[in-house]
This record gives C-alpha cells, structure tokens and sequence, in this order.
C-alpha cells in the first residue's frame, strides 16, 4: 500500500484535522449568514464573513460522483474507489469509498462516514450504509 504523508494543516483547515483526529468530520457555519460549507476556508462564499464556527456532520450523505482511482506504479490490491459524497447537511465531501467493488457502486447510493487509519493517520472514509 502506498505511504500516507500526514495531512499539511493550516490556521482555515486546522479545525477540520483535529475533529478527523477525533473521529468527528467537522463542517463550517458561518457565523453571520449560518450557511454550511466545505472544505475550510476562511470566508463564507455567499456573505464574506470570515466569523465561523464547526459542527460534526451526520456522516450521512448520498454518492454524487466518483471515479476509480489506480495507482500508476505501485499496483494496489485493489483499485481505489474516489467519491464525491453529497452530506444530508447539503455540503460535498471527497473521499475514498470502500467496502464494495467498484462495479457495484451507483451514483446516489446511500453511504456513511467511518474512520480508518493509513499507517497512524485517521482519514474520513465512506461506505455503503447499512439499512435504516
Ligand atoms: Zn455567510
């Protein structure tokens, strides 16, 4: 498997890599208008606030896009899945899905946030959700 590097952090993304190290994947609430959004960045997009504070989002959400991702030199055991999950909160999220081949896997499929560890670093992952 190909080495994870520990995420570069800065002051706008630093809250969202401490709530990963907490199993938590915290989203941005603008503090003047409460529109939701990520990734991090300093300024809400719809009001220019740069007031904002962090909330956990459910870890439910729906596949939007993806696209199967192969290592080009150090072949994986298997190819990786890259999604492009819509959160129930309303923001999108990239991130690997795992837990099915990649033949299976359909746009607006139901999946859910789960945590797992790439050589000591926590990284959001999804997978199909289990029935409700
Ligand atoms: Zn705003």
């Amino acid at each position: 498997m190909p080495r994870v590097i520990a995420p570069l952090t800065d002051r706008d993304s630093r809250h969202f890599w401490d709530g990963v190290r907490e199993r938590r994947l915290l989203l941005q609430r603008c503090g003047a208008c409460g529109a939701l959004r990520h990734p991090p960045r300093p300024m809400c997009p719809a009001c220019q606030s740069l007031r904002w504070t962090s909330e956990a989002a459910s870890g439910r959400g729906t596949l939007y896009s993806f696209v199967v991702s192969r290592h080009p030199s150090e072949p994986d055991a298997a190819p990786r899945i890259v999604a492009l999950v819509a959160l129930e909160e309303g923001v999108r999220v990239v991130a690997n899905l795992q837990g099915l081949d990649w033949r299976e896997v359909r746009n607006e499929m139901p999946v859910e946030l789960f945590f797992d560890d790439f050589d000591g670093v926590a990284l959001p992952q999804f997978r199909p959700a289990a029935p409700r």
